[in-house]
C-alpha cells in the first residue's frame, strides 16, 4: 500500500466502524470507545475491539461490514473481553487520597443494593485499601484449576465479589512492582480472576497517568471511567490530565464525582465549602462531561471506611448515600435498560 493512500484507508475503516451500532447503548461503536489500536499495514486491517461479555455479536458484525473494503485482504480482530463480566468500569482520580477507592466501594455496594451482580477489581498498586474498607483483613486468596488455566477466585464480601493486588502482597510491605513485572502482574491480574457472571466489575485504578493505569486501560475492556475529584485548584488540574490522558487512548469518560464538596452544620444544615466551592461544576462545563454528584465531607465516610463499613449500606439515608444511590441509578440506566442515558460518551 502506498503511504499516502493510508489515511484515506483509515478513514473508510473507520466510517464502516461507525456503522456498527451496539443495540442497549444506541450508539456506534467508534464513539463508544470500544475500537482502539486501529493500524492498516499493508493491505491488512489490525484492531482491538473492547467488549463485555453479552457484546460478542458484535465481532461478527464488525467482520461483516470490514469485508465490504475491496483492497483489505484481511481483517484480525483481537478481542478484549473479561469472561463473564458484561460492563467494565473504572474509577479513577488525578492524585491519591481524594476518595477513589472510597467511591468505587460506594458505588459498587449501591449498584449491589439495585440487585446487580458486581465485582470490585482493586487495581490501585500504589495503596490497595478496598479490601479494608469492606471489612477485610488479610485474606488468602484461593486458585482454582479451569479448563482454561489456573484462576483466582475472587473473596466475597457484602454482596460485593472482591479481587486486590492488596491480597496478593504481604500486609503493610508497599507493592515494589516496575516496569515489565508490573505490566505481567496486571495482566494477570485482569485475566486470571474467575469473576463467574457479573453485571458490572468496577476497577479501581491506581491513581494518575502513569504505566500501571495505562496497561490496565490497555487490558481491560473498560467501557467508562468515572473521576474523582475534591474542590482545590490543584487536584482539578491533576483531573484534567487524567480525562486527557483517557480521551486520548479512546475510553469514555462518563463524569465527574466531587467528593468532600462540603461540611453540612449538624445543627442548622448550613453548608460550609472547606475546599472552596464550584470547582467541580467548572470542570465539568470546561470538559463537557457530566457532574455526577457531590459528596459532603462525612465523618462517617471515613469511620465506615476504616471499619469495613461502606456508608451506602450501613447509612442509606444519608446524603452521601443518596449520592451514590443516584449514580448506580445513572450507572444502570445507561447500560442495562433500553431507557434515555443520562451519561454523555464524550470519549
Ligand atoms: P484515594 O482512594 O483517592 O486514595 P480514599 O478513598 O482512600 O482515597 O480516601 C482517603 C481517606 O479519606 C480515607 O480515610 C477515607 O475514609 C476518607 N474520605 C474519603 N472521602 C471522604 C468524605 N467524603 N468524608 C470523610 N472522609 C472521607
Amino acid at each position: 500500500m502506498v503511504q499516502s493512500e493510508f489515511p484515506s484507508y483509515q478513514q473508510e475503516v473507520v466510517e464502516l466502524l461507525k456503522q456498527v451500532i451496539e443495540p442497549t447503548l444506541k450508539n456506534d461503536i467508534v464513539s463508544l470507545g470500544m475500537v482502539r489500536n486501529l493500524r492498516i499495514v499493508d493491505d491488512y486491517v489490525y484492531l482491538r475491539l473492547y467488549i463485555g461479555s453479552h457484546q460478542q455479536p458484535l465481532q461478527s458484525e464488525v467482520e461483516a461490514k470490514l469485508s465490504a473494503l475491496s483492497w483489505c485482504k484481511k481483517t484480525y480482530i483481537q478481542i478484549c473481553t473479561i469472561p463473564g463480566v458484561k460492563i467494565t468500569l473504572g474509577i479513577s482520580s488525578g492524585k491519591g487520597g481524594v476518595g477513589k477507592s472510597t467511591t468505587a466501594v460506594n458505588i459498587a455496594a449501591a449498584l449491589s443494593l439495585q440487585g446487580a451482580k458486581v465485582g470490585l477489581l482493586d487495581a490501585d498498586v500504589y495503596g490497595p485499601n478496598v479490601p479494608q474498607m469492606l471489612g477485610l483483613g488479610q485474606a488468602d486468596v484461593e486458585v482454582i484449576h479451569t479448563p482454561t488455566g489456573d484462576k483466582f477466585l475472587p473473596l466475597e464480601v457484602q454482596g460485593i465479589k472482591l479481587m486486590s493486588v492488596g491480597l496478593l502482597a504481604e500486609a503493610n510491605r508497599p507493592l515494589a512492582w516496575r516496569g515489565p513485572v508490573l505490566h505481567k502482574i496486571i495482566t494477570q491480574f485482569i485475566n486470571d480472576v474467575e469473576w463467574g457472571e457479573l453485571d458490572y466489575l468496577l476497577i479501581d485504578l491506581p491513581p494518575g497517568t502513569g504505566d500501571a493505569q495505562i496497561t490496565i486501560i490497555q487490558e481491560s475492556p473498560i467501557c467508562g471511567v468515572i473521576l474523582v475529584t475534591t474542590p482545590q485548584q490543584v487536584a482539578i488540574a491533576d483531573v484534567r490530565r487524567n480525562i486527557y490522558m483517557f480521551r486520548q487512548v479512546g475510553v469514555p469518560v462518563l463524569g465527574i464525582v466531587e467528593n468532600m464538596s462540603y461540611l453540612s452544620c449538624g445543627d442548622c444544615g448550613s453548608r460550609t465549602y472547606i475546599f472552596g466551592s464550584g470547582g467541580g461544576e467548572q470542570l465539568a462545563a470546561e470538559l463537557q462531561t457530566p457532574l455526577l454528584g457531590k459528596i459532603p465531607i462525612d465523618p462517617r465516610i471515613c469511620s465506615g471506611g476504616d471499619s469495613g463499613n461502606p456508608i451506602a449500606i450501613s447509612e442509606s439515608a444519608s446524603p452521601a448515600s443518596e449520592v451514590f444511590r443516584n449514580i448506580a441509578i445513572a450507572i444502570g440506566l445507561s447500560f442495562a435498560y433500553r431507557t434515555s442515558h443520562n451519561f454523555q460518551f464524550n470519549g
